[in-house]
């Protein structure tokens, strides 16, 4: 396929160069030209500016920093709008703004150029080996049918849903990911201050129930897609008593935890609605009331 890829960066220059791999025609673009250069090389042409790589490209992608380079390099004076060809598609593959993405779709479509929301996720390492997570929002019948050349890319392509879907996909999983950093953190400065090893404390949370995954494998569609707390698998005057006692114990080596301080409010919080012999996911009701929202299949 003729691609033009623009934004050669940690994740767009290995990418690009897995699609040059997989037998593509790439014509690439990025600010900075002397990116180009490695790409040359290996058969691919150079564009001056993101309307030239778009130019008699049949799908289009960019990897940018953020919505705002996205959005110009899309919508600007020399941008895709204006080289794609009419029934072209352009993906973004950067992690940017669903409404930035909407706001294109519509631009494009007045001129019959189809968009697709594509972040990935899986890092530098994962864009190199090509085993990166693509998450996909827009018209499902267009990601069948260029689902096998993002798999040059990534290993785990998937279906979100209407255009911005992959993008809002994108940003849960990076919230999850950075919010767990600070948790953990938390959770390792209390065990080493309180007198366990690193890797002692890193085999133990490993080997849990944590560790294993049960929040994914078990909790989420097990017992929150079905609401079903009320089949205790562990309870939460239980798990309540456990924060406690871990809070206690940072008390006790002046440690400071905000998050865990933060959840221990909302399981006293549950505790409160009488919800103690529910499972411990019960406060996982808490929020859904506070959003006004359910998380049901
Ligand atoms: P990067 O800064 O290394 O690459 C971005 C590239 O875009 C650069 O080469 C830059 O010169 C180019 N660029 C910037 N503005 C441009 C413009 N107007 N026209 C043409 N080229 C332009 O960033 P990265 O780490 O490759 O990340 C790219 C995107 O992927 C980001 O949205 C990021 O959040 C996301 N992401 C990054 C990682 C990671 O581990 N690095 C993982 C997943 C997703």
């Amino acid at each position: 396929m003729r691609i033009g890829f623009i934004g050669l960066g940690n994740m767009g220059g290995p990418m690009a160069l897995n699609l040059i791999k997989a037998g593509h025609a790439l014509v690439v673009h990025d600010v900075r030209s002397e990116l180009a250069k490695a790409y040359l090389e290996r058969g691919a042409k150079a564009a001056d500016n993101p309307r030239g790589a778009a130019q008699g490209a049949e799908l289009i992608l960019t990897s940018l920093p953020g919505p705002a380079e996205v959005e110009s390099v899309a919508l600007g004076e020399r941008g895709v709008i204006h080289g794609a060809a009419k029934n072209a598609v352009y993906a973004d593959l950067s992690t940017g703004s669903p409404r930035v993405m909407r706001t294109i779709h519509a631009a494009f479509k007045e001129k019959g150029i189809h968009v697709l929301d594509a972040p990935v996720s899986g890092g530098v390492w994962g864009a190199q080996r090509g085993t990166l997570q693509i998450m996909v929002g827009g018209d499902e019948a267009l990601f069948h049918h260029l689902k096998p050349v993002f798999e040059a890319m990534g290993d785990k392509v998937a279906y979100m849903g209407e255009i911005g879907c992959g993008t809002i996909a994108k940003l849960v999983h990076n919230m999850i990911g950075i919010c767990t950093r600070q948790v953990v953190a938390e959770a390792f400065t209390l065990g080493v201050k309180a007198g366990v090893r690193p890797e002692a404390l890193l085999a133990a949370v490993k080997g849990g129930a944590f560790g294993q995954g049960l929040l994914l494998t078990q909790v989420l569609p097990e017992i929150v897609f079905k609401g079903d707390f009320d089949t205790v698998r562990f309870a939460l005057r239980l798990a309540r008593k456990d924060l406690g006692l871990a809070t206690e114990l940072a008390r006790e080596f002046n440690v400071p935890m905000e998050m865990a301080a933060l959840a221990e409010q909302t399981l006293i919080e549950a505790l409160a609605r009488g919800w103690g012999d529910k499972d411990f996911s019960a406060p996982f009701m808490l929020q859904e009331e506070r959003a006004g929202v359910k998380v049901r299949t």
